[in-house]
């Protein structure tokens, strides 16, 4: 059995078993191996290689062993970032475990579907059908061969998580264009056609309304958007500097030269991964602290305001406990909403 001299890429390497989180690694393969499935059988999923080098020459990941019945190493860089997608702007489809994401990219105007009841098999022929970039936390779902596009995120909390969604893609944020809860995309409306719907006090306070023209909630920008404009600023800062550090092209293989040149330790990995955790397939879901919860229930309060339902302050949310059980669930948000 032939013995092939496998370098994975230090952005890459946490994804390999702890045994094998090393820069270089020998791999028994088979003559009929393909060189991608060399690399997936080390846990990496394809979706995040970019460049395969063998002995120093790229080479396509389709290609089998023994067509190189005298190489000695392969190297396995990272998909570079900017990652090029199908479409313009990208298009996303997330799992279930990626809730909170989808309504911050949401937010940020990405179109992004998002079905929690979705089995496997559906997500990838809506992936395939509507030429959208599955994202996911499970790398059993990216080994299949039929996902167009797809992409592991990064991080353990939807902070960390968007932060990697804009490195990776540097998608164009339009804020404020699109219904967090469907997906719809929102229409300025007038006053007088939603004023039958609004408090006493909106109507009085506010002038500027929008409307989802999918699912029909009424926006506007009031007292509790807040954190969400912060949110929205953040994300916008961090593309600047993103596309700042990426310069005219795009980052990744090019600056590259070696594999093992650069210095992390091996225990560095992504944003906010648990390197004590052993890779599987699925990763940790997103951990929502208490910050995340207040935010995650003032982008609901942002679309219900207009449902009749009251609208905490920010002093009130920051008020509260972080105790489960006292804290505001969209669910219970939900309850009595009044479509417009
Ligand atoms: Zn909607």
């Amino acid at each position: 059995m032939p013995v092939l001299g496998v370098q994975v890429d230090a952005d890459l390497r946490w994804l390999l078993p702890a045994p094998r989180r090393r820069p270089h690694v020998e791999v028994e393969v088979s003559p009929t191996d393909t060189l991608g499935h060399v690399v997936q059988s080390l846990g990496v999923p394809l979706t995040e290689v970019g460049t395969l080098l063998l002995d120093g020459h790229p080479a396509d990941r389709a290609q089998r062993c023994d067509a190189h019945p005298g190489a000695s190493t392969l190297v396995v860089l990272p998909r570079p970032r900017p990652q090029p997608t199908a479409t313009t702007p990208p298009r996303f489809l997330l799992d279930v475990h990626l809730g909170t994401l989808a309504r911050r990219l949401r937010l940020l105007g990405l179109d992004t579907a998002y079905e929690p009841n979705a089995e496997d098999d559906d997500l990838v022929r809506r992936a395939v059908e509507e030429r959208r970039v599955l994202l996911t936390r499970d790398r059993g779902l990216l080994r299949r061969t039929a996902v167009p596009e797809g992409a592991l995120v990064r991080g353990d909390g939807a902070g960390d998580q968007l932060d990697d969604v804009l490195d990776r893609f540097a998608p164009p944020l339009t804020p404020w264009t699109r219904c967090v809860r469907c997906n719809g995309t929102l229409t300025a409306v007038d006053k007088s056609d939603v004023h039958a719907h609004l408090q006493p006090g909106t109507r009085r306070t506010y002038r500027d309304f929008m409307r989802c023209n999918d699912c029909g909630r009424v926006y506007w920008r009031g007292a509790h958007s807040t954190r969400l404009e912060a949110l929205v600023r953040r994300a916008q800062a961090a593309l600047a500097q993103h596309t700042a550090t990426a310069g005219p092209g795009v980052r990744g293989d090019a600056d590259r030269a070696t594999v093992g040149a650069r210095t992390e330790p091996l225990s560095s990995g992504p944003r906010g991964h648990d390197m004590s955790t052993p890779p599987n397939d699925d990763l940790p879901d997103a951990v929502e602290t208490d910050d995340e919860r207040i935010l995650a229930h003032q982008e609901d309060a942002w679309a219900e305001s207009a449902t009749g339902e009251p609208v905490p302050e920010d002093a009130d949310l920051t008020e509260v406990a972080p105790d489960e059980e006292r804290i505001v669930e969209p669910d219970v948000l939900e309850e009595g909403v009044e479509e417009v």
